[in-house]
Parts: C-alpha cells; sequence; structure tokens
C-alpha cells in the first residue's frame, strides 16, 4: 500500500476545508484554552452554523463541522465576537502545542512564542510548521509532532529541533523564546520552505542543513511520560468523548463546571480547576470506557476521501478489543485519526476494508476487500 497523501496547510477558521458535510471550520484557541463564556458560545455556534458537533483535533484545536457556505461569514462574525478569532496571517502561524498541564514556564514561553511569531518576518513559515511546548519532566508532548520543540531534560530545559536527538539548554523562559524564534529564522534563511510553500525541520535538517552551533546541543530531553486517560489528572480533570466529538449540550455542561477548559492533543479536554464531574451521556470519564481503545475517522459521508463509513464500525468493535490493545479504523489509507500503528488497523479501500496487523494504514494488509460483516467473522472475540 502506498504512503498517505499529506496536505501542505492545516485548515484553519480563515482557511476552512470542504468536506463531505459542508465546511470544517477549525478555531485555534489562544494559549490553547477557552473560558467558560467562550465554551459556552463555541456550544451554541456548533448548534447554529453546524452540525452541534465541536471535535476536539489532535493538535489541541477545536473543530465545527458541518458549517455551509451561506453560514460561513456569520460564523467568523460570531467566532470574532468570542475573541476566538485573530487575523488571518498570524492565526496560520499559531500552531503550537502547549502542555495542558502548565508546567512551569509553559504559558510564559507560549505568551513569548506568540508574540515573536506576529511578526512579519515569520510570514513564510509553512502551515504545518509547529511548535511543542513542553517544558516539564517527564514529557507530556513526544508523540505529537512540531518542528521546534522546547522540552524537560534532567538538567532543565532544552531547545530541540526535530530530527535532532538532542538539544541545547536554555536558562530560562525568555532564552527559550528567543532561541526558538532564530531557529526559525535560520529554518527560513537556509532554505527550509520549497517553492511550494511547504517544508518542515527534519526533512530540511536530513537532506544535508547542518545547524549553527548556538542552536544545537549534546542534551537529550527527559523520559516520557504515559498519554494521560479520563479522569483525575494532576489538579483537574481530564474527559474525554467518542472520537474526540463533544456535543454543544457536554461541552455546555463542561462550561457550568469549570471557569477554563483546555484542549489537548489527546482529543480530549481537561479542567484544571475541577476534580469532579457530573455524569453526561457524551462524556467519557471512565479510562476502561471500550470507546477509548479505538479510534476512527470521520469516514463516509463528512470526509470525500473515504468510501467506508468508519464510526459505526467502531462503536460496533469498540466491546471486543482487549484491554491494554489499539485498534484503528480508518477511512482510507492516509490515517488521520491515528497516523500511527496499532494493534489491529482496519483501512477502508473502494468500499470495502483491509486489515493491518501491528502496523499503520498505509501498511500491507494481512486481507483484503472484507466487508463489514466478513470484519465481525474476521475479528473474533
Ligand atoms: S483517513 Fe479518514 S478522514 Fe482522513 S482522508 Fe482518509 S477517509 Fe478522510
Amino acid at each position: 500500500m502506498s504512503a498517505p497523501q499529506v496536505k501542505g496547510w492545516c485548515p484553519g477558521a480563515f482557511r476552512p476545508m470542504m468536506s463531505g458535510d459542508g465546511l470544517v471550520v477549525r478555531v485555534r484557541p489562544p494559549l490553547g484554552e477557552v473560558s467558560a463564556d467562550q465554551a459556552t458560545g463555541l456550544a451554541d455556534l456548533a448548534e447554529r452554523h453546524g452540525s452541534g458537533v465541536i471535535e476536539a483535533t489532535a493538535r489541541a484545536n477545536l473543530q465545527l463541522r458541518g458549517v455551509t457556505e451561506a453560514a460561513y461569514p456569520a460564523l467568523m462574525r460570531d467566532l470574532r465576537a468570542l475573541a476566538l478569532l485573530g487575523d488571518a496571517d498570524s492565526e496560520a502561524r499559531r500552531n503550537l502545542v502547549l502542555d495542558p498541564f502548565h508546567a512551569p514556564g509553559t504559558q510564559l514561553i507560549a505568551r513569548g512564542l506568540l508574540g515573536g511569531l506576529s511578526s512579519d518576518e515569520f510570514s513564510a513559515l509553512p502551515g504545518k510548521f509547529g511548535f511543542v511546548i513542553d517544558p516539564g519532566t517527564p514529557r507530556r508532548l513526544a508523540g505529537i509532532s512540531g518542528d521546534i520543540r522546547i522540552e524537560g531534560a534532567a538538567e532543565g530545559m532544552i531547545l530541540r529541533a526535530d530530527g535532532c536527538a538532542s538539544g541545547r539548554l536554555v536558562a530560562d523562559a525568555e532564552e527559550a523564546v528567543a532561541l526558538a524564534l532564530d531557529l526559525a529564522r535560520w529554518f527560513l534563511s537556509s532554505g527550509g520552505v520549497g517553492v511550494d510553500g511547504r517544508g518542515r525541520m527534519a526533512r530540511h535538517l536530513d537532506s544535508g542543513h547542518a545547524l549553527p552551533d548556538a542552536l544545537t546541543g549534546d542534551v537529550k530531553p527527559t523520559a516520557v511520560a504515559p498519554e494521560p486517560q479520563p479522569g483525575p489528572q494532576g489538579t483537574g480533570v481530564c474527559v474525554a468523548a467518542g472520537f474526540g466529538q463533544f456535543t454543544a449540550d457536554a461541552l455546555r455542561t463542561l462550561a457550568v463546571c469549570g471557569d477554563v477548559i483546555r484542549v489537548t492533543p489527546y482529543r480530549m479536554l481537561y479542567l484544571p480547576t475541577v476534580r469532579i464531574l457530573p455524569d453526561h451521556p457524551d462524556l467519557i470519564l471512565d479510562p476502561q470506557d471500550p470507546l477509548r481503545r479505538v479510534q476512527a475517522c470521520t469516514g463516509m459521508p463528512g470526509c470525500p476521501q473515504a468510501t467506508v463509513t468508519t464510526r459505526d464500525l467502531a462503536r460496533r468493535l469498540a466491546p471486543r478489543i482487549p484491554e491494554g490493545h489499539h485498534w484503528h479504523v480508518s477511512g482510507c489509507a492516509k490515517g488521520c485519526a491515528y497516523p500511527r500503528g496499532a494493534d489491529l488497523t482496519v483501512v477502508g479501500r473502494n468500499g470495502a476494508f483491509d486489515l493491518v496487523k501491528q502496523g499503520t494504514p498505509w501498511d500491507d494488509p494481512i486481507r483484503r476487500g472484507l466487508s463489514p460483516s466478513e470484519i465481525d467473522t474476521e475479528i473474533r472475540p
């Protein structure tokens, strides 16, 4: 099977993506969090202008689906009124993922980067070029893609270019911001961006471009924390929803409970000042919930590239997934919902399903062309 095709840009509020069920409008919450009022407002907008669902994405953004072209201008107006939109240029560059548990320095670094990146000198950075702010020990965001990484290390905090195994120590948040911006400048000036406007740090380094001494080091990042699960975490509580889709009603419920809601890259929300949440049919607080063991992308009809429906099959398979295992139902070989290996991956192709064991959606399958009922037979509990 061939590798997935990758677009060089991510859909944003100013550059929505047309999907099979309407526009996908992605909101990048400033500093990775929304206030209770903003969350309630988003829930209202999802119902008024979209499908009524708010999706938490793997880059800690929130997106509305099913927005018609006619409703789009009003949605943008309403998002601006909620203070959830910047200007188009800086919005595109605001590709930051923050440690949702806010290890010391996280917010300071994020504010510094947001300020620096608003300068026009960074306007040529590719849409997918991102920053990861993960200064704690152990690291929380090791599995999250990012070209410039500020990470925890046994000796303190490091700046690391993606593609390098180690980085250089930085004294504090201020130096981390200054050097991260220097690294972005070097990427631009050394030809990291291709004529098509795309470019990633690891690929740039791989092609033989050597970092300046001031931006390299031999300090390894610290160990990696296990991925957080729903339930109490740190000072607050993590809450999930099936396939990262929060209904408007569920989001309103959360907004009543906490004054701040952080968006995590684990397709969960984190309420840092709340320990207990009320039961809600659309919210998952139990780490053992079977839906936590399966990922599924939008599939048909929402995604034009899909030839199969996905989430109905994933819901059906979920109770059969052994504890500790992870399965993935992907509408095609691109693997948007979980672009990495799973214990079992079910991949849509030409209206049927292929099965991949211990691999990614683009790996060679062990079975091809199965119908949903043949999948049931193939996958016995
Ligand atoms: S993986 Fe799913 S959402 Fe992504 S392009 Fe394929 S069908 Fe669409």
